[in-house]
């Protein structure tokens, strides 16, 4: 657990000095959204003292929501404060990108279904606690290990990993 952690947060800071290194392949999973419109959301504060550890994306509910990166769909889940909700893990197996408060799934999708990155996966609403008036996606990525739950995970700050330039091959 510990190596992965500096191994990503490694690899964010290789890509802000312009080292050959790539950051995660990774985009913004909202159709539409450039990086530079995100706002950094981390650990704002929400209800019962919890921390935000995650970032929320604003768009008008029904903007396609995609895969931010290649990975695989683990679990399709409806929870009282997420609403709907995806976990996909990435093609390497160490992180789990959570995807909530989502209005509805793509039609065929499924748990075990291979996606790639830029497919749609969904649509943003304002599903689970999310305040109907502001629909948006909320996206959480966590550092874990292959082969561990498809809810475990030590949060990371998306922010610095979608926003962060780096060359395209
Ligand atoms: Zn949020």
């Amino acid at each position: 657990m510990r190596r992965a952690r500096a191994s990503l947060l490694g690899v964010a800071a290789f890509a802000a000095v312009g080292a050959a290194q790539p950051a995660p392949d990774i985009i913004v999973p909202v159709e539409g959204i450039r990086p530079s419109e995100l706002i950094d959301s981390w650990n704002k504060s929400r209800a019962e003292g919890r921390l935000h550890r995650a970032i929320d994306i604003p768009a008008p509910q029904g903007t396609p929501v995609l895969a931010a990166m290649d990975g695989r769909i683990e679990k399709l889940f409806a929870s009282k404060r997420g609403g709907l909700t995806i976990y996909q893990r990435s093609a390497d197996g160490r992180l789990i990108l959570y995807y909530a408060h989502m209005k509805g799934y793509r039609r065929g999708l499924a748990e075990g279904q291979k996606v790639m990155r830029g497919q749609v996966i969904g649509t943003v609403g304002a599903s689970g606690n999310a305040d109907p008036a502001v629909p948006h996606l909320h996206f959480q990525i966590l550092e874990t290990a292959p082969g561990s739950g498809w809810q475990d995970g030590e949060p990371v700050n998306p922010y610095p990993l979608l926003t962060t330039r780096r060359p395209r091959g």
